[in-house]
């Protein structure tokens, strides 16, 4: 098929479009209407239809694969590997839902998930899928100050937690960190369920902490069935970092989730029942609810939760498991392949890769030279597709199961089906319908199936952070409707032939390793530190994880950093500041003290003048910046290194 029409389609039919995409799911009640678009920029999808996420990944499975492969869980770390057939999966399922119910969680109650990668973990998402009960799963590499502020967001009526993770072969303790968390959140949960790995041991807190293995052996065959939702019913929220300190819980649905995940698979992902997926992602992150858990499952395929390195114990070890395993489609992020580059490139010829039909990546920018290398060591395509976790599933990509299309290195294709993509003038606001024009990506609404519908608790914030709406021209005497587009906050261009590229964010995100992080949230973690007058976080350009925090920090007592081994001491103490608040992810990877930042007058941060000189480029104008020795000792320390 035409993919060109295929979109086209998909935005001018859009209804009887997605009407058929429904199809690949099931539904308990059809649905009576495709999109409700009378309130933008709120879209419902598949109004009137009631559905279960679970039941289309793991029940409706059942009478044709039961004993087929689900979910394979690998971890380098404990050297445990088990599968788990679909019908095994159901029957973990529903003792994890009946524990969930026993603890008192009902329909639309909040779940929290702070777990490393185990199968409980997937256990507890399609749980709370099941009985209609929103999770929330925290990022296992936060630490107490951010899962804290999620805690009181998301108001859990239960945490599911487990006593640590690992990584690299050291036990990285959790509870701790939790019960910190739940110390300095305004919210407590009732109860916590803590699953047990024997990693490290942990204090309990009476009337409050559960064990699971206690309550799953009381679960041997329950039954619990699943709960028949409306489409718009969330079925999650996620949290994600924005310009201010404070995390936006991004509020997904359940009917246009499970449509978006079923047709990504089989238009972009190339998935089909009975082969295997291995996304090496994390379930904190939305790429592992979308496509380690709920877009696989949803697809019949057996699904690879794989805890671990990707060069520990060599860097064959993920292809070894591709072999193994058969894996047809493959996930992971530029900065996975940019550690790998770093290893012997034999490792990945060391096994027979002849199942995998590509590897996609996403995530970060996929730049030219990391694509060629990873091209040509697999000698498998290479798909690099851009989404976000307000819209859950690929905004561009190469849609290979509707047309064949080649890559071109450095883009992550074109805008996918459902996506009106476009380019607007930052100044102007006008739509760039050339080629090759920079401008702000945008997507003009109604975002399609399986984007947040909203804000958690904060349709304002919604409104007010992603959307503007543009006022209805009159053509031919006739007044058209207000438009209302979505902002990606990323640059973008578009080439002749419709591929994107994507040129970095507009706002105040930055994105280390695959991981977005706010650089208000760092600011905010070294403000607490007694010794910070100000600081100023941002994100420099590195080879490996593509981006690096760094921040600038105005003592207000300078004679703490006079001396060299002061202001590594001191360096130090900020850095495990940010470690024990936001998690070693968020950790700047240097710390330099200066007597003032840049600045306009009337008292703006400049940022992108910071991160200019910190990435050797010209910093343009800096006639506006008030103080020019800021100015002056940035550039000393850079011309210093
Ligand atoms: P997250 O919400 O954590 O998935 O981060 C989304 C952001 O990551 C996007 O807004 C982009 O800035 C960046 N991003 C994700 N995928 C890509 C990609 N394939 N190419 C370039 N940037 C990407």
């Amino acid at each position: 098929m035409d993919y060109a029409d295929f979109h086209r389609r998909s935005l001018t039919e859009r209804d009887a479009f997605w009407s058929e995409q429904a199809q690949l799911v099931d539904w308990h009640t059809p649905p009576t209407q495709i999109c409700d678009y009378s309130n933008p920029p709120f879209a419902k999808w598949f109004v009137g239809g009631t559905t279960n996420l679970c039941h289309n990944a793991v029940d409706r499975h059942l009478a044709t694969r039961p004993d087929q492969a689900a979910l394979i869980f690998v971890s380098t770390e404990t050297g445990i590997e088990r599968t788990y057939s679909f019908r095994e999966l159901h029957a973990e399922v529903q003792r994890m839902a009946a524990t969930l119910l026993g603890l008192g969680v009902k329909q639309g109650d909040r779940v929290l998930i702070y777990m490393p990668m185990i199968p409980e973990a997937a256990f507890a998402m399609l749980a709370c899928a099941r009985i209609g009960a929103i999770h929330s799963v925290v990022f296992g590499g936060f630490a107490s100050v951010s899962l804290a502020s999620r805690i009181d967001d998301a108001e859990p009526t239960v945490i599911v937690s487990a006593d640590a993770g690992s990584r690299g072969g050291k036990v990285v303790a959790y509870k701790p960190l939790l019960d910190e968390a739940i110390k300095l959140a305004v919210h407590k949960p009732a109860k916590v369920l803590m699953v047990d790995r024997g990693l490290s041991p942990f204090d309990r807190v009476e009337g409050r902490d559960e064990d699971y293995a206690t309550w799953r052996d009381g679960q041997a065959d329950t039954v619990v069935p699943c709960a028949w939702l409306d489409s718009t019913h969330p079925s999650y929220t996620l949290y994600t970092s924005g310009t201010t300190g404070k995390p936006k819980g991004v509020q997904r649905d359940t009917g246009g989730y499970a449509v978006a995940l079923a047709a990504s698979m089989k238009y972009i992902y190339l998935g089909n029942a009975g082969e295997t997926y291995f996304s090496t992602s994390d379930i904190g992150w939305v790429v592992g609810h979308s496509y380690i858990v709920y877009g696989p499952l949803i697809a019949g395929m057996a699904t690879i939760m794989y805890e671990g390195l990707p060069i520990r114990p060599d860097a064959a070890i993920w292809w070894s498991l591709v072999e193994k395993y058969k894996v047809t489609s493959m996930f992971s992020a530029p900065t996975a392949v940019r550690v790998l580059k770093k290893q012997d490139p034999a490792a990945l010829k060391k096994h027979d890769l002849s199942s995998l039909r590509a590897l996609f990546l996403a995530g970060e920018p996929l730049d030219e030279p990391t694509a060629q290398w990873i091209s040509d060591a697999l000698g498998r395509p290479i798909i690099d597709n851009y989404w976000q976790t307000e819209t859950g599933w690929p905004i561009l990509s190469l849609c290979n199961g509707v047309e064949k299309a080649v890559s071109k290195f450095g883009s992550p294709g074109k805008a996918v089906y459902g996506y009106d993509v476009k380019l607007i003038d930052e100044g102007t606001g006008e739509e760039l319908k050339g080629a090759n024009q920079k401008g702000v990506v945008v997507i003009e609404g109604p975002l399609p199936p399986g984007c947040m519908q909203t804000v958690w608790r904060d349709d304002e914030r919604f409104v007010k952070t992603y959307w503007t709406r543009v006022r209805g021209k009159v053509v031919d005497g006739v007044q058209q409707p207000d438009r209302h587009l979505y902002s990606t906050f990323d640059w973008g261009v578009r080439d002749a032939d419709g591929y994107y590229f994507i040129l970095g964010r507009t706002d105040d995100v930055i994105n280390v390793a695959g991981h977005r992080l706010g650089t208000r949230e760092i600011e905010e973690s070294l403000s607490s530190h007694a010794s910070v007058a100000e600081v100023a976080v941002v994100g420099v350009a590195d080879q490996l994880k593509g981006q690096v925090a760094m921040a600038f920090v105005v003592l207000k007592d300078a004679s703490r950093a006079a001396t060299p081994e002061g202001a590594l001491a001191l360096e130090g103490e900020l850095m495990k500041v940010v470690d024990n608040q936001l998690g070693a992810v968020a950790r700047p990877s240097r710390v330099r003290f200066i007597s003032a930042l840049p600045k306009t007058r009337s008292g703006k941060m400049l940022r992108r003048v910071i991160q200019a000189i910190c990435e050797g480029r010209d910093p343009g104008d800096l006639s506006t910046v008030e103080d020019p020795t800021a100015v002056q000792q940035i550039r000393e320390l850079f011309a210093a290194r």
